[in-house]
């Protein structure tokens, strides 16, 4: 069977086609700058990467064009023999723990769902619209960024606010990137043998979190009613005192909506280096001996060692931990701080082995007392597999 793996943003469309259940990768590749000027897309087929700059003015032209692709590189005769298509939605409130197939009444939700994840719901939808129209024998699939992180408990997801902003308006931690903490947690209960384990799975990317994982299930979790929360990232704040947003707009006469464009565009990395949100040319900051940029690499540093020292105490212990998405994949440097500033827990890194960027590979010594890993994430199999589970007959 082939099952399309969609992630839909407000500009771009990244797809993998799979055959499944067999999860071979038979094509992939983005199309960038939809609806605005020099677009073009990537794909991947067969070892070999092509580009093509196209007019790209909807997401519709962009899945003409994708399903075209399809044909003519033979990775399907005829359209119909795409059954599936899943679809990556980034919120699915509290409805949703688990991927569904999409009918009148889940886009409906997702919709509603886009006052409080507009940046991200809208696009999602509107992916999954275009598919019903493309496609319209296939069956489309909603797999949630949130829903692995629905079995927190009350006592992890609720701030402590007035009550009745839960009750009334949703207030609550829902946590992101949950499709690649299931998919980290998987793997490592494989590398350890075993389903009953503590875990600590961290996806390091231009946005990151970090979870904590208890058999399989997710304890608690870094990012927040948005995933503007937890550990700094490369444009973002991460957690601060929410005092300093008043203060700041009277000092600055910025008005709500610029201070949160500040926090979510201007923050992190890039803030406080004021080179780039980039880790890569914050690394070549520190190396040319930039102070903004070893302060900001300490700070980014020191958050991830708080959350991963507080996650050891929340479950009473660790299996094992692991680093994942383009920081925790590639950044050598970064393990390798991050797991010095964890000694205390009895953790050693391999530097041999740490020299190493974007395969699975244990980066701990066999003495450390918890094993860590790099593990690079695959939310597009995740995809696949729930989209394959929830329509295969
Ligand atoms: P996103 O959250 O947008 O999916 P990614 O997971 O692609 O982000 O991660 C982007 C981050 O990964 C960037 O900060 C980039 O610098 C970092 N990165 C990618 N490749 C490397 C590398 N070879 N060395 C260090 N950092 C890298």
């Amino acid at each position: 069977m082939i099952v399309l793996a969609i992630n839909a943003g407000s500009s771009s469309l990244k797809f993998t086609g799979y055959r499944m259940p067999e999860e071979e990768v038979l094509i992939s590749g983005v199309f960038q700058r939809i609806g605005i000027d020099n677009s073009f897309y990537t794909i991947k087929i067969n070892g070999e990467k092509f580009e093509e700059d196209v007019d790209l003015p909807d997401h519709k032209k962009a899945v003409e064009i994708l399903l075209d692709e399809l044909i003519k590189h033979k990775v399907v005769n005829s359209l119909d023999e795409i059954e599936a298509v899943g679809h990556r939605v980034v919120h699915g409130g509290e409805k949703y723990s688990d991927s569904v197939v999409v009918t009148e009444d889940v886009k409906k939700i997702i919709d509603e769902l886009s006052d409080i994840a507009p940046l991200h719901n809208p696009a999602n939808l509107m992916g999954i619209e275009v598919f019903e129209k493309m496609l319209p024998h296939a069956k489309n699939v909603a797999v949630f960024d949130t829903a692995f992180h629905q079995t927190m408990a009350t006592d992890a997801y609720l701030y402590a606010v007035p009550y009745e902003w839960y009750t009334n308006y949703g207030v609550r931690k829902y946590g992101f990137h949950g499709t690649s903490h299931k998919y980290l947690s998987q793997r490592l209960s494989s590398i350890l043998g075993r389903d009953d384990c503590k875990v600590i799975t961290c996806h390091l990317g231009n946005g990151g979190s970090i979870s904590a994982i208890k058999d399989g299930k997710c304890v608690d979790t870094s990012m927040g009613f948005t995933p503007n929360a937890g550990i700094v990232m490369g444009s973002r704040s991460g957690d601060i005192d929410v005092s300093i947003i008043p203060y700041v707009m009277k000092k600055t006469g910025e008005n709500l909506d610029e201070i949160m464009n500040d926090l979510n565009k201007k923050s992190g990395f890039l803030g406080i280096s004021g080179v780039s949100s980039d880790s890569r040319d914050v690394e070549i900051g520190i190396n040319a001996g930039n102070p903004r940029c070893i302060l900001a690499q300490s700070m980014y540093i020191n958050t991830i060692v708080q959350y991963i020292a507080s996650y050891y105490a929340l479950l009473g212990g660790c299996d094992a931990i692991c680093f994942a998405g383009g920081i925790g994949e590639n950044s050598i440097n970064t393990r390798k701080e991050i797991l010095e500033a964890l000694e205390v827990f009895g953790i050693k890194c391999d530097y041999d082995a740490n020299n190493c960027r974007g395969k699975e590979v244990m980066i701990s010594t066999k003495d450390s007392k918890i094993p860590c890993y790099v593990i690079p994430t695959d939310e597009e199999v995740m995809i696949a597999r729930d989209t394959y589970n929830l329509t295969v007959n």
